[in-house]
């Protein structure tokens, strides 16, 4: 057998992906068996077997991999990422249970997170500034931008950032996502045309994960996966949940019990922080939801 050639995975859509060669060619490959483990971001190693057809032999070791909960279910979408951008707005309001997933899946992977807080030219946005002022004062960095009113300061302000970086976008539904793509990738929907031709036919791909390069020379590059609403947190065993959270982290080493739940336990300093004030109320119920989320069986 001839060794294969490493590629990256930019598009899956079951057994069926799209692998992009370093020369930035894009190939529609199919994995052998029913296998269909890999993830868009994934390094694969792969052999042409026609001119516009490969298939996928092995997978690549990952550096990290995150999963999506849709409904009941968990689902790994994206592997070997950088950097993640939470983007919220002055309005719609944001969920803080969101956010709070997204910082801990972030965490647990490696990643670093900007908060972007856009539409900061509304009068709602000192609302949103103050229910971010917990997140801040943990050290999360918040940065301020108007993508609409202020585009060049936005574009000045995150393209440095994501330099040479994977960085995925979670974006709800209205906080000005596809403003930032716009913003950001050049020619977006051509790049999202380009890639749904190589999977090739009409293939639904409406939720599958987009990869866009953001220059020319295939370093810098932004992911997005549409309708993703939630980080799916299943793979964290609940005993580890507070250490993913940096309001709590301070207080771990403080309390009476090393196996310590932080939720009835009598000399528990979490517990102790939080009647003090110094850990907000609202974190503190998003941990309580969370650890009986992961603590329970799933259902399935
Ligand atoms: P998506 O649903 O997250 O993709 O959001 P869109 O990019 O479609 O933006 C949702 C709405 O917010 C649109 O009407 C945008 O024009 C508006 N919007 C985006 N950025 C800003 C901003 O900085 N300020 C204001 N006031 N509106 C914005
Ligand atoms: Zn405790």
């Amino acid at each position: 057998m001839k060794p294969g050639q490493i590629g990256l995975v930019v598009r899956g859509h079951g057994r069926h992906y799209v692998v992009e060669d370093d020369n930035g060619e894009r190939v529609h490959c199919l994995t052998r068996g029913k296998k269909s483990d890999c993830v868009v971001g994934d390094r694969v190693r792969w052999q042409r077997t026609s001119d516009h057809e490969g298939v996928i032999d092995k997978l690549e070791p990952r550096r990290n991999l995150l999963f999506r909960q849709d409904e009941w279910k968990t689902k790994s979408f994206a592997a070997n990422l950088d950097r993640l951008l939470v983007l919220v707005a002055a309005e719609p309001q944001f969920s803080e249970s969101q956010l709070t997933r997204a910082l801990i899946a972030a965490d647990t992977a490696g990643i670093t997170t900007d908060i972007l807080l856009n539409k900061t030219d509304l009068p709602q946005a000192e609302a949103a500034r103050q229910r971010l002022a917990p997140y801040k004062a943990m050290g999360q960095r918040v940065l301020e931008l108007s993508l609409k009113g202020r585009p060049d300061e936005a574009r000045d302000t995150l393209m440095p950032l994501l330099e040479n970086q994977a960085t995925l976008v979670l974006g709800p539904s209205g906080t000005g996502k596809s403003t930032l793509i716009n913003l950001l990738v050049p020619n977006a929907g051509a790049q999202v045309g380009e890639i749904s031709q190589a999977l090739n036919s009409g293939r639904h791909t409406t939720t599958t994960t987009q990869w866009y390069w953001l220059d020319d020379r295939r370093e810098t590059a932004l992911l997005d996966s549409p309708g993703f609403q939630e980080f799916g947190l299943r793979q964290i065993p609940a005993p580890e949940l507070a250490s993913h959270m940096a309001d709590f982290k301070p207080y771990l080493g403080d309390c009476r019990f090393h196996n310590c739940s932080h939720r009835h336990e009598p000399g528990c300093a979490v517990l102790v922080a939080v009647e003090a004030g110094k850990i907000s109320p609202s974190r503190y119920r998003i941990y309580d939801e969370l650890w009986q989320e992961l603590s329970s069986p799933p259902r399935y």
